[in-house]
């Protein structure tokens, strides 16, 4: 597999966000997200195989694991990667853009999955069928621009009754979409979505990688 970087931080962007996790953040994207963080992972990595992914995870004394990218269910062996993770007995989640097929990904595992709004450029993108391979502990994220995104967003929510008995998050562009606005909105309109920032990047300085 071809991996950009393995580390330790904190988990920001789910309803597991909070928690200390070990990153894999896999290589290559064919997406490109007007707002990215992570572009540093379309092209620089080296080959790993799986036992040598899981001896750096192991190194890190943490049973808590999350398959990130780039888009890591583009690579051939990460569905390999996420069952093996699972047989040592790691909680995974996988981070996905929506847009590969995620029936190939072990049913133990927890997704997290990008729904990609308009203002992303991607929301072209998405692979409608994935919606009816989300098992209960998977969760949705929107990451909102504007609020033309959120009113998108609100639509694909009332569009799609499988959505309505999942977590959803609403989170806003980092540095574009300011959080307090969106709050507002959730909170006018009562919708039954978390808010949510991501986390990391109010620890860590957000020039640095490995966050
Ligand atoms: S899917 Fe993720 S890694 Fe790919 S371009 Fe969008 S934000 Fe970046």
């Amino acid at each position: 597999m071809k991996i950009n970087e393995i580390f330790k931080s904190i988990q920001g962007e789910s309803s597991y966000a909070g928690l200390p996790c070990v990153f894999v953040r896999t290589t290559g994207c064919h997406l490109r997200c007007r707002w990215c963080d992570t572009a540093y992972a379309f092209h620089e990595g080296h080959e790993y195989s799986v036992e040598s992914i899981l001896q750096e995870v192991r190194r890190f004394e943490c049973r808590f694991v999350e398959l990130t990218g780039g888009e890591p269910l583009l690579q051939e062996e990460s569905p390999l990667l996420i069952a093996t993770l699972l047989n040592e007995g790691y909680q995974v989640l996988v981070e996905t853009g929506g847009s590969v097929p995620i029936k190939q990904v072990d049913s133990r595992a927890i997704i997290i999955m990008d729904i990609k709004c308009p203002g992303s450029g991607m929301d072209h993108t998405t692979l409608w069928e994935n919606l009816a391979c989300l098992k209960d502990q998977d969760e949705v994220k929107f990451v909102i621009a504007d609020r033309s995104d959120y009113d998108w967003a609100k639509g694909i929510l009332n569009q799609y009754s499988v959505l309505q008995d999942k977590i959803i998050h609403f989170s806003p562009v980092f540095g574009q979409m300011p959080a307090k606005e969106l709050a507002g909105w959730i909170l006018e309109e009562a919708l039954p979505v978390r808010f949510q920032l991501q986390m990391h990047k109010y620890i860590w300085d957000t020039a640095m990688k490995g966050i």
